[in-house]
């Protein structure tokens, strides 16, 4: 019987992998994707928990599917709610105390096991199953088809690692993704020559610690994530790797040389600091200073000049002073980002600096945020900046909003809009840099247009 499935991600890229991977997995049973939610016979959010806000949108959202799951009962068709990801994990049952629409609650390690508790759940079962089951998830869960691939562009995600173990104090993944586990290398490659086949020629591989990275080789040995990333590159058709988000203490010598090495591997490396205050990074449990941070990024810049950096701030951290704070500023003055992600400290129930005393009061977090972002924001434009007059490798992805235009990736992750027939989505090429924009860099295809990645693969 066919049926209609509507998943709707939150958060991070994980959750973004774990949303395709349900939907391929509900495939086989006859549920098909639909971006209209009101016609979906089953929705499910695929929440995160990260911070209060992220927690809080997923009940806002519960309540806008619960009235179309009532339009729906009202025309005699039933709609099933599911809740899924790290929420879920959190609150478990909780959820559906709170919204009694919710008709099923699976945690961030059950999805393989959605269709058999959807089926349950249409016969009318309230189930919340939050296990963490000693089955390899990855491995139940089916594989996309051509086409599901295909619909999902030429840039795709892989989950490699999951789940941590480092305990920053600040921190819900450790109690919502559980223990690091890697997956074993040669299932990553099955996995990339299959997407590969399909048209992706962009993986990023991701996870939580994604440079803690430990599975199993090919040769049954322990392979790092330099390794991995350098069996990935002889992939026939995969141009380009990415790699998020990684730890400060995990970018070992063997990776920082794959920078170096590997002309598919993006210089582009998001590596969150939190804070430029040692006193800070000692109380968040990072296990790092800010001299050992700032050593990782010269033994990077050394192995590849042209590398640029993002990363993820927390801004009020308690007991975080107005020194602390500089601290932060000053951190991201020395280093110079392409571009980073910063935050408010949002409590979390369960984290130990949840218990912590002197919490920074909220005017004090948003005054601080402001003023990070502001420099950080600064910091973006001046890289964007520098790209006028240049000539950048493009990998050209879908149209662009105006007839006849493509948009497609730089290395660095900017969207770059230029005109070019649709028949070249898919291709690498060389874009001569005209415009920046606020949050795209224009230009127009440089003469000799194939990339130099792409004749080197003789594609
Ligand atoms: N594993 C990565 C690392 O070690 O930095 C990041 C994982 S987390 C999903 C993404 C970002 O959310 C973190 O880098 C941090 O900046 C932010 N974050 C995590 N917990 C937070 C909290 N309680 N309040 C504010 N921001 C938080
Ligand atoms: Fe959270 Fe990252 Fe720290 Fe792990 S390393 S606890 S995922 S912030």
């Amino acid at each position: 019987m066919s049926r209609k499935v509507h998943v709707k991600s939150f958060g991070c890229q994980m959750n973004v992998y774990d949303s395709h991977r349900m939907a391929d997995t509900l495939a086989p049973g006859g549920f098909q994707e639909t971006a209209a939610p009101q016609d979906a016979d089953l929705v499910i959010l695929n929440t995160c928990h990260i911070r209060e806000k992220a927690a809080d949108k997923v009940y806002s959202e519960i309540g806008r599917i619960r009235v179309m799951k009532e339009a729906a009962a009202a025309q005699g068709r039933k709609m099933l709610i599911a809740v899924a990801g790290c929420v879920a994990q959190a609150e478990g049952g909780e959820i559906m105390r709170r919204a009694g629409s919710v008709d099923l609650v699976v945690g961030s390690q059950n999805y393989h096991r959605l269709p058999e508790l959807v089926a349950r759940a249409e016969s009318g079962e309230k189930i919340v199953d939050t296990e963490f089951p000693v089955e390899d998830k990855f491995e139940k869960l089916a594989a996309p088809n051509r086409d599901a691939i295909r619909a999902r562009g030429v840039s795709a995600f892989v989950t490699v690692q999951e789940g941590c173990d480092k305990f920053c104090t600040f921190c819900v993944v450790p109690y919502t993704r559980g223990a690091e586990v890697s997956r074993p290398v040669a299932h990553i490659v099955t996995e990339v020559e299959r997407l590969a086949d399909a048209g992706v020629r962009e993986v990023t591989l991701i996870g939580q610690n994604v440079n803690a990275y430990h599975g199993q080789g090919e040769d049954g040995a322990t392979s790092s994530l330099g390794q991995l990333l350098r069996r990935l590159a002889r992939v026939p058709g995969i141009w380009r790797l990415r790699y998020t988000t990684s730890h400060p203490r995990d970018m070992d010598d063997d990776l920082i040389a794959t920078h170096g090495e590997l002309g598919a591997l993006m210089p582009y490396v998001h590596l969150p600091v939190q804070s430029g205050s040692d006193r800070m990074l000692d109380a968040m449990n990072r296990r790092h200073t800010r001299a050992d941070y700032l050593d990782v990024i010269a033994r990077l810049r050394a192995a590849r000049r042209d590398l640029a950096f993002t990363s993820d701030f927390i801004v009020g951290f308690p007991g975080e002073t107005e020194q602390d704070f500089r601290a932060t500023l000053s951190l991201v003055e020395e280093v110079g980002f392409a571009s980073a992600y910063s935050f408010a400290y949002s409590s979390r129930p369960g984290t130990p600096a949840a218990e912590m005393e002197e919490q920074v009061p909220d005017a004090e977090k948003s005054e601080r945020l402001q003023r990070l972002q502001a420099l950080i924001t600064r910091q973006w434009h001046a890289f964007n900046a520098s790209f006028a007059g240049q000539t950048l490798d493009v990998l050209l992805e879908k149209p662009g909003k105006l007839p006849g235009q493509l948009v497609g990736k730089s290395p660095y992750l900017q969207a770059v809009q230029v005109m070019a027939p649709r028949a070249m989505i898919g291709s690498l090429v060389q874009v001569g840099i005209t415009d920046i924009g606020t949050n795209t860099l224009f230009g127009t295809l440089a003469e000799n247009k194939a990339a130099p990645q792409l004749a080197a693969a003789g594609a």
